[in-house]
């Protein structure tokens, strides 16, 4: 059931507890402001999730709420996992689904990583 990202933080979300390390996570890459993990059910060759440490459900809320330090560790993680992972040469595709109508499932920000593949159009039509 996809998330309502209008709604506040909810702290039982599956990434808070992988950040607390109530759950456990295939990590890749971790600092101080992010963490990148394979995602559980993969849908390319390539599939990791990159999340800031902080409590934010959207790229809106994180734009918004985030400090500058934030902003800049979590995007400088984003460019360091996709370099890691050998996926620059060929081209790889950064996705985040944000609330209802995107089908977001889980309320703490996340950018999805593919690659390794090609990946197809855009959008399905
Ligand atoms: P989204 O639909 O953009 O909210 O994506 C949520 C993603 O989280 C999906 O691709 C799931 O496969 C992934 N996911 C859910 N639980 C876990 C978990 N425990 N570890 C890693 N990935 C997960």
């Amino acid at each position: 059931m996809p998330i309502d990202a209008t709604k506040p933080y909810d702290e039982s979300n599956i990434f808070a507890r992988i950040l607390r390390g109530e759950l456990p996570a295939e990590t890749v890459y971790e600092d101080e402001h992010a963490l990148a993990f394979h995602d559980i059910n993969p849908l390319a060759a390539v599939h990791i999730l990159v999340i800031p440490k902080g409590a934010y459900v959207s790229w809106d809320d994180f734009s918004d709420r985030a400090t500058e330090a934030e902003i800049a560790g979590f995007v400088r993680a984003v460019g360091k996992v996709a370099r890691d992972q050998g996926v620059v040469v060929q081209g790889y595709r950064l996705l985040a689904n944000i609330g209802k109508r995107a089908g977001q499932e889980v309320g703490h920000l996340h950018v999805h990583i593919f690659g390794g593949q090609p990946l197809g159009p855009m959008l399905a039509r």
